[in-house]
């Protein structure tokens, strides 16, 4: 219909009325409801929380704030509002506020119409161009913004410098008839949210205390960190009102969520950049996955701050290439990510939390490593819950070593650990098949063996690779998973005192 449409008299014949932003977001979203479609395609366990508390927020036809840390889709949920708009609006041709042809808010543009009158042409406003979005920070100003006023455009126009003439617009009237949304809503300054508060409310504003008149029509959506916006004198009382529905984000709830979630934003799949077959165990995916929840439930790690869904996203990224690289070196046709290369995802990881003192005392780097360690032994203990690992200790205990590494090829893992009793049994745990790639083989030994040191069964050192568990380990005996079997046993030769 719109294609056919060029004049102001075709659109007024056609009938077609923009109806208020909202109002149209939520018409769409009521089609859609009916129609059953997935609403907020891509955004992964919100389904029952958040997806719920948004619908009926748009129904109500509220402006609204997301309340969550960070990397929890917050932003991504606020383009998506995007899909809620009409594919095109009818605009008045180089309005800066895009006014409707049918009801122009500027003078500008009544002058136009009157001088043209049906012939004149509109245009046509995708939806795309509707979101609006501003990261706020403390030096934002009301010029950025609502405005200006510019004097000498008055001057030379011989306008009275309150006549909306004289303004030059900022980033809020430009979004009439869109979305316009603020991140870290906290984070502006007070005067600027009183502006926000009066251009909601009254539809004016003052600019260098010279009343404007501006009744935009727009959807206002906002987000902050749940701390920063409830803190006391953080927003002014009056714009929290006019903001119809708090909603609060979450992290998934779920190692499987998250992991279906980092599964959709990593770039694993790197055949199309002439990069070679990638099959990543779930044993490494969920290790990475569980890389992040211990981060969020550690005493040393900012609660305030957040550990985002953006740690395992690119954690999983640095582990497939840090696997790719030893394939290439190696010249392996397939590549399997091991749960050692998460050790090489450090660069990923140091950088998405914020340290406590006592984290920072340890220093970003340890504290990783220690989150790694507790994560890769977190999956193995239910992985391998009840399965007998005793013959593998044994091994070591009796002075066996094995001097692997994160380049080692998966052909020298599997040699060498092909002479270490009751290991690929174990390995095979896993659900590995006769057949398996030397790759995947060497990935679960991996695991087993990683799995092992974390449980300090066994000990690992950067130069000799994997071996018994140190003489000093203190009181291994009461921390152990099955302490029912074998108190104590005297090894003949050996100081050690307890394994199992
Ligand atoms: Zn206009």
């Amino acid at each position: 219909m719109a294609a056919t449409i060029h004049t102001l008299g075709e659109l007024r014949q056609a009938r077609l009325h923009s109806r208020p932003v909202k109002q149209e977001i939520r018409d769409n979203l009521v089609r859609k409801l009916k129609a059953g479609e997935t609403l907020f395609p891509g955004i992964i366990g919100y389904d029952e929380t958040v997806v719920p508390q948004l619908v009926n927020a748009i129904l109500s036809k509220h402006n609204f704030i997301l309340l969550g840390l960070r990397g929890q889709a917050k932003s991504r949920i606020l383009r998506a509002l995007v899909d809620l708009l009409d594919d095109q609006v009818p605009v008045v041709p180089g309005c800066e506020i895009h006014d409707d042809p049918l009801a122009p808010l500027c003078s500008a543009c009544r002058a136009r119409i009157a001088r043209e009158g049906e012939d004149m042409p509109i245009a046509w406003w995708p939806r795309a161009a509707r979101f609006v979005e501003k990261l706020a920070t403390p030096d934002v100003t009301i010029a950025d913004m609502l405005g200006d006023i510019d004097p000498i455009k008055a001057a030379q126009a011989g306008l009275n410098l309150s006549d909306e003439l004289t303004m030059h617009y900022g980033l809020l009237p430009r979004a009439n008839r869109g979305i316009f949304a603020i991140n870290e809503l906290p984070d502006l300054a007070g005067k600027i949210q009183v502006g926000l508060f009066n251009i909601l409310q009254e539809g004016d504003v003052q600019i260098k205390g010279y009343p404007i008149r501006l009744k935009l029509d727009v959807m206002m959506v906002f987000t902050a960190n749940p701390e920063d916006y409830t803190a006391r004198g953080k927003i002014i009382t009056p714009l929290k009102d006019r903001i119809g529905s708090e909603i609060r984000t979450h992290y998934p709830a779920t190692r499987q969520n998250a992991m279906a979630i980092t599964r959709q934003e990593a770039w694993t799949d790197r055949t199309t950049a002439g990069g070679l077959k990638i099959e990543i165990p779930d044993f490494v995916r969920e290790v990475v996955e569980d890389v992040a929840f211990q981060a969020r439930a550690d005493r040393k790690i900012d609660k305030r701050s957040g550990v985002s869904q953006r740690l395992p996203i690119t954690t999983l990224e640095l582990v497939v290439s840090n696997a790719e690289r030893r394939a290439l070196a190696n010249n392996e046709a397939v590549v399997v990510p091991r749960v050692t290369d998460v050790y090489a995802a450090l660069p990923s990881i140091t950088g998405k939390f914020e340290l406590e003192y006592e984290g920072e005392l340890k220093g970003a780097e340890t504290v990783a490593r220690d989150l790694i360690k507790s994560a890769i032994g977190n999956v193995f203990s239910g992985m391998f819950d009840g399965q007998d690992s005793r013959t593998v200790v044994e091994w070591f205990d009796l002075g066996g070593t094995l001097p692997l590494s994160d380049v080692t090829s998966a052909a020298d893992v599997v040699a060498q650990t092909s002479g270490v009793q009751g290991l690929r049994e174990l390995a095979g745990h896993l659900g590995l098949k006769s057949n398996a790639p030397a790759p995947l083989v060497a990935a679960s030994v991996d695991f087993v063996l990683e799995g092992l040191y974390a449980q300090r069964k066994i000990g690992r050192s950067d130069d000799r690779g994997y071996s018994a568990a140190p003489e000093a380990a203190p009181r291994r005996g009461p921390r152990r998973e099955e302490p029912m079997i074998d108190e104590q046993f005297q090894i003949p030769g050996s100081k050690k005192k307890y394994y199992n």
